[in-house]
């Protein structure tokens, strides 16, 4: 496994690649690795000859510095965990070598980057949108995989690379939880034990407006009271939003009728956390 932290000797080692018919698959991360990357990195060794591993902790997708600040960095642990995944070659650059210049070029997003993660996190899909354009310039993959535990971010790029002509593949990866239902996240490190255990209660939620639609509760507001009403038994869970929302639109749905997702974001101490769930129709 090689790694490499500057811009040429990534586009190097890509045309190399390109120049001996090998298909690239890219799977980009801010670190942290968990079995949900693996999973990402699995899909990726499956279905390409190299993948790349890109570990960048991007600050403009950031709005809190605090958030940024503490991210977790685990460097050591993340190699290893790519070394026994089959990632050919792990990308990290430094944000100087991402950002040399003050004031650079950024991606405005498609309106669906308006709604949920977009309103309470001003200009954090834009920050999303430039790196990722970047980092597919710069690694030049046939396929990128993104996991659905990011709704949103993955109906933003894939808006991107639609609108903006770019060649590659999108691949949707589900979502890996741990055994108890919580969604894997970096961030999942930094909750105190009794947040760990509270934020139970996000999959449970999702669960009940799930199960209550497939006994064919359509209303919309129905399903999302339900919902609501497992989130207030927990007093940890600081709610920032529950959406029933069309799974292509992103726009909140009055009644089920078309393919719909849940979204749920809300804070458990210091530590904000998003998860989703579809339901079918
Ligand atoms: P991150 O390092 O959190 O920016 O995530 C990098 C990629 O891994 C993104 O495409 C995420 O959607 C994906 N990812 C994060 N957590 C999970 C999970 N629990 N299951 C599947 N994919 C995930």
């Amino acid at each position: 496994m090689e790694i490499v932290s500057s811009i040429s000797e990534m586009v190097q080692w890509s045309e190399e690649q390109r120049r001996r018919g090998r298909t690239i698959g890219f799977v980009p991360t801010m670190g942290a690795l968990h079995d949900g990357h693996v999973s990402l990195l699995s899909e990726s060794a499956r279905d390409n000859d190299a993948t790349v591993l890109s570990i960048f902790v991007n600050p403009t997708q950031f709005n809190e510095s605090s958030d940024f600040d503490s991210y977790p960095r685990t460097w050591t642990a993340d190699a290893a965990l790519a070394e026994h995944n089959n990632v050919s070659l792990i990308f990290s650059p430094t944000a100087a070598e991402m950002y040399p210049s003050d004031g650079p070029t950024a991606v405005v997003p498609a309106t669906l980057a308006h709604t949920m993660e977009g309103r309470h996190r001003p200009g954090h899909f834009s920050g999303v949108a430039t790196i990722v354009l970047k980092l597919l310039n710069i690694v030049g993959p046939n396929c990128l995989y993104l996991g659905l535990k990011d709704f949103q971010q993955v109906a933003v790029l894939r808006a991107m690379v639609a609108d903006l002509n770019v060649r590659v593949r999108v691949v949707e990866v589900p979502t890996v939880r741990d055994a108890d239902g919580l969604a894997l996240s970096s961030r999942n490190e930094r909750l105190t034990e009794k947040d760990r255990f509270a934020a139970r209660v996000l999959y449970r939620a999702l669960r009940r407006a799930k199960e209550l639609h497939l006994a064919g509760e359509h209303e919309a507001s129905r399903l999302r009271d339900a919902a609501l009403a497992v989130l207030a038994a927990e007093p940890r869970c600081e709610l920032e939003y529950l959406e029933i929302v069309d799974s292509d639109t992103l726009q909140e749905l009055s009644r089920v009728a078309t393919d719909a997702t849940v979204c749920v974001a809300a804070r458990f101490g210091q530590v904000r956390l998003i998860d989703n769930i579809q339901l079918s129709t």
